[in-house]
């Protein structure tokens, strides 16, 4: 867009944290119309300066999973600890109650977004996929992943015909779009290879549920086991879909045909499988939902080792159905609280940057660079911690002011 004409604004604050770069002390982001033009030390200017005092500016935040559907939802569904398989049965008793108004829920999800200082968002869309497309966001960039599921072969070929038709729809109205079979348990080989051609073909990122729980491991291996028992008292099983001795790492060799693949959770993978993921660093990156994982009580994230393998790992909130709200930055502190180990500023970039990054926006967003999008978030500095990004991520989250765009959205 245009920034002739537009004005210059700069703001400044104890802490710039660009992400990619080192914080700088007393820094200054300056902006035009929508786009950063300088981000560095104290500048004399004959401009007015906004000073935020006491605060942090950093990168809006990138969540790059979640299903706004949900976002009616008080609490999340079920209980936790409670298993994958009788998790799933709880959504499906929810999306068949009276009161699940989808559409709703999509909305206030991206109000509460919006508020937890969401700058761009991936989203997955099944019930509706066609509201974002009639009334995308104006406060947030939206990359809606529309959803694939066909485990039987003939509701398969109907889903390849309805995506071609949202996918249409999406390209008029201008909304940036994804391709999300949605799991291997539900989603038939043959459907999923057609979703990886149709990532491929249109350049378009795919997002794919893979290695989640231990049950989905079981079905792929053995085709038995609770997930298997469910799928069947839906009349969802096709016991000739997957052969037995599927592991994650088949899907992962056909996902890295793809334009860009998002691998979310990613809970169990193997060490042959994060090998994969990380020679594949460039276009594939693995989703981990910090929150979601504990609220199932998996085992320990492989995070620490996606990351010392040098594998690309972004972060998501996923949705209402399995998180208490939408906010990034309290993924980002549960990060900070499960892997003590990790580099504050490491973990910020997860966040961020490495969002972007996995949703092939990186050259646009996720960082304060010049020529990047003006999209920031000014945190209130409770204590005098040295370290501003540790600061952020030990206190409760207090957003004084959001900007996405150049244009102040909280
Ligand atoms: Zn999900």
């Amino acid at each position: 867009m245009s920034s002739i004409g537009a004005s210059t604004q700069t703001h400044r604050a104890r802490w710039v944290v660009p992400v990619e770069s080192p914080p700088i002390p007393g820094g200054c982001v300056v902006f035009r119309g929508e786009t950063l033009i300088g981000v560095g030390p104290p500048i004399d200017s004959d401009q007015a300066v906004v000073d935020w005092g006491d605060a942090v500016i950093v990168p809006g935040f990138v969540n790059a999973h979640s299903h706004l559907e949900f976002s009616g939802l008080a609490a999340p569904l079920g209980h936790a600890g409670m298993s994958f398989p009788d998790w799933i049965l709880t959504v499906l008793e929810y999306r068949r109650a009276p009161e699940f108004d989808a559409a709703a829920a999509v909305v206030a999800g991206f109000s509460e977004s919006i508020a937890a200082g969401t700058t761009t968002l991936g989203d997955i869309a099944s019930c509706v996929p066609l509201l974002p497309f009639d009334r995308p966001p104006e406060a947030l960039d939206l990359v809606s992943f529309v959803e694939l599921i066909g485990l039987a072969a003939p509701r398969g070929a109907g889903q390849l015909e309805r995506l071609n038709d949202v996918l249409a729809r999406a390209e008029r109205a201008g909304v940036r779009h994804g391709i999300g079979p949605h799991a291997p348990y539900t989603v038939r080989p043959e459907l999923f290879e057609a979703a990886v051609a149709a990532s491929a073909a249109r350049r378009k990122p795919l997002a794919f549920h893979l290695a989640e729980s231990p049950e989905e491991l079981q079905l792929l291996a053995t085709a038995d086991g609770k997930l298997v028992d469910y799928m069947r008292t839906l009349g969802a099983w096709d016991d000739t879909a997957v052969p037995r001795g599927t592991r994650p790492l088949d899907y992962l060799r056909r996902l890295a045909h793809a334009h860009r693949a998002l691998v979310i959770h990613g809970n169990y993978l193997a060490a042959d499988e994060i090998e994969f993921l990380a020679a594949q660093r460039e276009s594939m990156a693995t989703v981990y939902c910090p929150r979601t994982h504990a609220y199932f009580n998996h085992a320990p994230h492989p995070l620490p080792k996606l990351l010392a393998a040098g594998a690309a790992v972004a972060l998501g909130t996923d949705g209402r159905c399995t998180n208490p709200d939408l906010s990034l930055l309290a993924e980002m502190r549960h990060v900070a609280q499960a892997f003590p180990q990790l580099d504050p500023h490491r973990i910020l970039q997860l966040g961020t940057l490495d969002g972007a990054q996995a949703l092939g926006v990186a050259a646009e967003t996720g960082s304060l660079v010049a020529g990047k999008r003006a999209d920031f978030v000014v945190l209130q500095l409770g204590s005098p911690e040295p370290d501003p990004v540790a600061a952020v991520l030990s206190e409760p989250p207090r957003i004084a002011a959001v900007y996405h765009r150049g244009r102040r959205t909280v």
